[in-house]
């Protein structure tokens, strides 16, 4: 699948829930309005989902929500999508969560293939990380993370730089992941869904935390390229920490990527309302004829960037993260 710049997408991000057993205050109001269950994509759809855009072209499968790890079945959707690592049609299948219920998960991921997963966390106090998430449990995360390292997942953590609630423990949450042998990515806060909190107030520009980490650390740039968003840097002490910089530095010129939502909504970009019912043509016929077509129209009109800005008042575009599918 090509789009009309010329990019190649080979990697699809899909959400198989809109659920969340966390309410981070960036990501979602305390009391979230989540979808009817009857508009929700059943089990055996997002494996036809998945496999139809593997069929296109696709190399790269990651699941996403919503969290992922509260969606019942998906061990079953994992163990049906690993036939495409099997077969040698995808590179990767892969996952982001937060981590609460990964301790249970683990072996299970782990057998079926999957080998690297996200861990969302962006802080390690019982206290603060409970009212970021405005209830979760730190030490069951990092319980997770341990049983994933266990059973031979490599984790990257992920946090997002946030002015108010981590900005002087990022350095601490760094050394933390370092130590287990996990990388850290950082990533600034984007105006997706309107929440409580005003955005401008959580808003951490990621140059400022380059900048305190220099003080910590020499940092030397790293040219590794994983078709992501992310600009690496490793430590003199040997570890790699990435900037996604979705405010300060804009990196669509090289998107690879395309989201799914629960629904079958497919979001050509995170930024941008570009998108596509899937969930019509994959109910409609019996075949997936319709399918692959509905997802060929709609590459050519992937838009060649996003563009935020928390000067605005209302959020770049209205729905969640968690419903895009972070
Ligand atoms: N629940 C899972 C988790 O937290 O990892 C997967 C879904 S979550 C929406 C995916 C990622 O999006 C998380 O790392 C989260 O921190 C991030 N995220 C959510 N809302 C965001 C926002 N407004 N700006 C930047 N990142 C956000
Ligand atoms: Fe849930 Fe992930 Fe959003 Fe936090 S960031 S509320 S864990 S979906």
């Amino acid at each position: 699948m090509i789009d009309p710049f010329g990019r190649l997408v080979t990697y699809l991000r899909l959400s198989v829930t809109d659920r969340c057993d966390l309410r981070c205050t960036y990501c979602m109001p305390e009391k979230m309005r989540f979808l009817p269950r009857s508009e929700i994509l059943s089990i055996e759809e997002l494996d036809r989902l998945a496999s139809a855009f593997v069929r296109l072209g696709v190399r790269k499968l990651r699941l996403t929500g919503g969290e992922p790890l509260v969606r019942r079945g998906l061990m079953t959707l994992v163990e049906g999508l690993a036939r495409h690592l099997d077969s040698g049609a995808i590179d990767e299948l892969t996952m982001t969560t937060n981590g609460t219920r990964l301790a249970e998960f683990a072996g299970g991921l782990a057998a079926a293939g999957v080998r690297r997963i996200n861990v969302s966390l962006d802080h390690l106090d019982p206290e603060e990380y409970k009212r970021i998430t405005r209830g979760g449990d730190v030490a069951k995360v990092i319980a997770g993370i341990d049983a994933a390292m266990a059973a031979g997942i490599s984790i990257k953590i992920n946090t997002v730089a946030l002015a108010q609630d981590n900005a002087d423990h990022l350095v601490t949450l760094a050394e933390w992941a370092h130590a287990r042998g996990a990388e850290l990515s950082l990533i600034e806060v984007m105006p997706l869904g309107q929440v409580e909190a005003d955005r401008i107030d959580q808003y951490l520009p990621l140059s400022v935390v380059r900048a305190m980490f220099a003080e910590r650390w020499t940092l030397t740039d790293m040219a590794r390229s994983t078709g992501g968003p992310a600009r690496y840097v490793r430590t003199d002490e040997g570890g790699t920490i990435g900037f996604i910089t979705p405010l300060t530095h804009n990196f669509c010129g090289g998107c690879n990527r395309v989201r799914v939502t629960a629904t079958g909504q497919l979001f050509l970009c995170l930024g941008n309302d570009a998108d596509a019912d899937l969930r019509g043509p994959l109910r409609s016929a019996g075949d997936d004829d319709a399918l692959d077509a509905a997802i060929a129209e709609a590459m050519t009109r992937k838009p060649e960037r996003h563009s935020f800005d928390h000067g605005q008042k209302a959020p770049a575009v209205a729905r969640h993260m968690s419903m895009t599918g972070g």
